[in-house]
């Protein structure tokens, strides 16, 4: 699949002017013309990575040569046949993720672009977002990736001390990240997202703050923060449970993730999600689809999608999950158009618990508007209302229920899975109140 070169330059010319104009509200921007069943976000995954990290458990693969030409035509196939089967009818962002989706070459970018553009309406201004890692992408690669349509980075710095990037296992020194920064955010102004860890072994409190101190002199808009999750089958893992490093400290990390936020706030950053803050409203659209449960197609090997496919009667949402691993997954494209390996209906329980889930990881919430369009035969208040243990989380200053709806406070964003405990079985207890499931032989 080739791109023409006046479609490429149309994309360069969109993606500047998104860069120029492009602000996205809290509540994800102007209203949209097509109902939600007919808009969706596209995730698109390249699977393939340099090295392997030593904390990283995601799909990727490590490969002696790979067949660009062949994933591209794949994905490209891929995202047409999604499209088709969901109805989906305006594309609301994309983003590229991975692996090391930065590898990957512009013009495979742009072929997918191109794809979804001519199979459904993709705004002149919609988010399209490339994940980027420190060594991948000199600046004439990001410059070219921007004329290929993309018009939003987030970087994969994860660190500005050289030995912790070195126990990650990261291809990329403290000073590679932060020239890609200052590259990045010259070529996207205002659209450069980075990705800060905490909670390494080791890691102390003070040295880490320095860095997010320092990172403040350099970072643009949108910084996330994230905690270190030691994953079983990983070599970080290993190396902790042989005593080579010892186990990250649970405690230590609160407390740098309590102390990064007030910074962040002091920095004037809004803390719109658990891990993401923003400022000058440079929020991600894309992943604000995913906490408002909005629809989303996944495209690429392991890729993830939320949707409701066409004349699927009896259930609201399916999650679909493509094959693993990409040289069978495009065996599967070549031959069904697609390589979706799990489908799996939802009810509308399932998607009630999601939208407080995932809701609830943004200081917006769940307001009583979206949960009334998927459930109008149960308010937040027939659900919350009556609940003493929900009064005692809203006495102790951890979770508001009022006329805008369900959100956590500051300090509940923090503690938000403790929430979770009481609040999804409050909501499983009120369905069954309300539906109550058939006595068995009646
Ligand atoms: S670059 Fe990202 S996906 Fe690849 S191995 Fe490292 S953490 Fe994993």
């Amino acid at each position: 699949m080739v791109l023409p070169g006046a479609r490429a330059r149309a994309w360069g010319a969109a993606a500047k002017a998104a860069q120029r104009r492009r602000r996205v509200d809290s509540a994800g921007g102007p209203p949209s013309p097509e109902p939600a069943s007919r808009r969706a976000a596209i995730y698109v995954h390249w699977p393939y990575c340099e090295k392997r990290c030593s904390y990283c458990n995601f799909n990727k693969y490590i490969p002696r040569g790979v067949d660009e030409a062949a994933m591209r035509s794949c994905l490209v196939t891929e995202a047409r046949t999604l499209l088709r089967l969901s109805g989906v009818r305006r594309v609301e962002s994309v983003f590229f993720g991975g692996g090391t989706p930065s590898l990957a070459s512009p013009h495979t970018v742009a072929a997918v672009l191109e794809a979804v553009g001519q199979t459904a309406h993709l705004p002149a201004d919609s988010e399209v977002t490339l994940e980027v890692n420190p060594t991948s992408a000199p600046g004439p690669k990001l410059a070219a990736f921007g004329a290929a349509g993309v018009n939003r980075l987030s970087i994969g710095l994860q660190s500005l001390d050289d030995a912790e990037l070195r126990m990650l296992g990261r291809t990329h020194s403290a000073s590679d990240a932060l020239r890609t920064l200052a590259v990045a955010r010259r070529l996207f102004p205002g659209r450069v997202s980075v990705d800060l860890m905490l909670g390494l072994p080791a890691q102390q409190v003070g040295p880490w703050l320095g860095q997010l101190r320092e990172l403040l002199q350099h970072c643009d808009d949108h910084l996330s923060l994230y905690q270190l999750s030691l994953e079983r089958g990983t070599s970080l893992f290993t190396q902790v449970q042989q005593g080579a490093l010892p186990a990250p400290d649970p405690e230590l990390s609160a407390e740098m993730y309590q102390e990064g936020r007030a910074v962040l706030r002091e920095a004037g950053f809004r803390q719109y999600e658990v891990s993401n803050f923003a400022r000058n409203g440079a929020l991600s659209t894309h992943n604000w689809t995913y906490w408002q449960c909005g629809q989303y197609l996944g495209i690429g090997p392991g890729a993830h999608g939320r949707f409701m496919p066409q004349g699927a009667g009896g259930h609201i949402r399916e999650a679909r999950i493509q094959t693993l691993e990409p040289d069978n997954w495009m065996k599967e494209v070549m031959l069904f158009g697609h390589g979706t390996r799990k489908c799996i209906p939802l009810g509308r329980l399932e998607l009630l618990e999601e939208v407080l889930a995932m809701g609830l990881r943004t200081d917006v919430g769940v307001t009583h508007q979206h949960w009334q369009q998927l459930e109008p035969q149960l308010t937040l208040w027939d659900v919350f209302g009556a609940s003493t243990e929900v009064a005692d989380l809203s006495e102790r200053g951890l979770l508001l229920l009022d006329h805008r709806g369900l959100r956590c406070s500051w300090e509940g964003l923090a503690v938000l899975d403790s929430l979770l405990l009481t609040l999804l079985p409050r909501l499983q207890e009120a369905w069954l109140q309300k539906s109550p499931s058939p006595v068995p032989g009646g």
